[in-house]
């Protein structure tokens, strides 16, 4: 027997849990499925600082907490489980979960994020939260009068090294070519102020630092052409590679943009097809923020409520 639901929402970053509690208060029993990482992207970092709400911050884990928690007081459940296959050819739709449960929805809400890639250095996951960290307008603010390492070579590099400038005593970019992706007017930008350095042609070879005991103190970095390596002392260490938009679901069924974004109708979570909906980084390459994805995720619970209205 597959289990049916009006309102069924993949994903419990704060694009999941909002619509939860919307849905929830609109009396529709939302079903949330968790995913492999509960709480979202979120529950990876530590302190929260710029969550309205919060005068004192809070930690990811434990605002990720608190939404859940008042989803469910209205209502809403939640699953700890990954989807691992959606059938969007009929309605209601069909959804799958890791245990090939199906489960049937009138209303989709995908609020499945985005993931920042990582370098994959063993020592760069271990420091995760000490000092690495893959979002300069979240954790910026920790390194005030500190040096900074950040290794990236887009817009989004670009972008970060001169925010981190408002912060760090030093901003060391590193970048693996000897030209940047980013647009020039910003290359121009990061290479003409005072507060950065760029290491060239450049890869970082480990992060140095103890989780708990002094975080990250440094990073190695290897200079690819004169295989020179080098040490540079810091406090922070950001990653801006790029992110990834977790649409492998739906990439067959939804219009998704030449990044794989899933595409939404302009001002609305709605996407190509009736009832699906979708909030959240997964479809906000821009800006990516708690805040905005929980907009987001406000609105896709109010398309869903209203889209569900007008099929009665
Ligand atoms: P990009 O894919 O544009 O850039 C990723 C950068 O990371 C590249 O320089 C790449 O190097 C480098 N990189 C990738 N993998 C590795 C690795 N394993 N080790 C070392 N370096 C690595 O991603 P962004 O997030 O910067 O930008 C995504 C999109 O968003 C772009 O279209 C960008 O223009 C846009 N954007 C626009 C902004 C704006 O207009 N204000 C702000 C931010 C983003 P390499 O160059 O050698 O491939």
């Amino acid at each position: 027997m597959n289990e049916h639901r009006k309102v069924i929402i993949i994903g419990s970053g704060p694009s999941g849990l909002t619509p939860a509690i919307y849905a929830a208060r609109a009396e529709l029993e939302p079903l949330i499925f968790e995913g492999s990482q509960p709480g979202g992207q979120l529950t990876t970092t530590t302190e929260i600082e710029n969550f309205p709400g919060f005068p004192e911050g809070i930690t990811g884990p434990e605002l990720m907490d608190k939404m859940r928690e008042q989803a469910l007081r209205f209502g809403a459940s939640t699953l700890y489980h990954s989807i691992s296959e959606v059938d969007l050819s009929s309605h209601p739709y069909k959804i799958y979960d890791d245990e090939d449960k199906e489960y049937t929805a009138d209303t989709l809400i995908i609020s499945t994020g985005a993931s920042a890639r990582y370098l994959g250095l063993e020592s760069e996951n271990k420091l995760k939260g000490y000092g690495v960290s893959a979002c300069a307008t979240c954790d910026g603010f920790f390194y005030k009068d500190k040096d900074i390492v950040i290794v990236g070579g887009g817009d989004t590099a670009l972008e970060e090294a001169l925010y981190l400038t408002h912060f760090g005593k030093t901003v060391t970019l590193i970048h693996r070519r000897d030209e940047f992706r980013g647009s020039v007017f910003m290359s121009e930008k990061v290479k003409n102020h005072e507060k950065i350095t760029v290491k060239w042609d450049s890869v970082v070879e480990e992060v140095l630092g103890e989780p708990d005991l002094t975080g990250v103190t440094g990073v190695r970095i290897r200079n690819v052409k004169t295989n020179k390596t080098e040490d540079l002392p810091c406090a922070g260490f950001f990653v801006a590679i790029g992110h990834h938009p977790n649409t492998d679901l739906f990439k067959d069924t939804l219009e998704l943009d030449n990044t794989g974004y899933i595409v939404t109708q302009s001002k609305s979570s709605k996407t190509g097809l009736c009832g699906v909906f979708a909030c959240g980084d997964v479809q906000d390459p821009a800006y990516r923020q708690a805040v905005t994805a929980a907009g987001s995720g406000c609105k896709a619970a109010i398309d869903a409520e209203r889209w569900l209205s007008e099929q009665e």
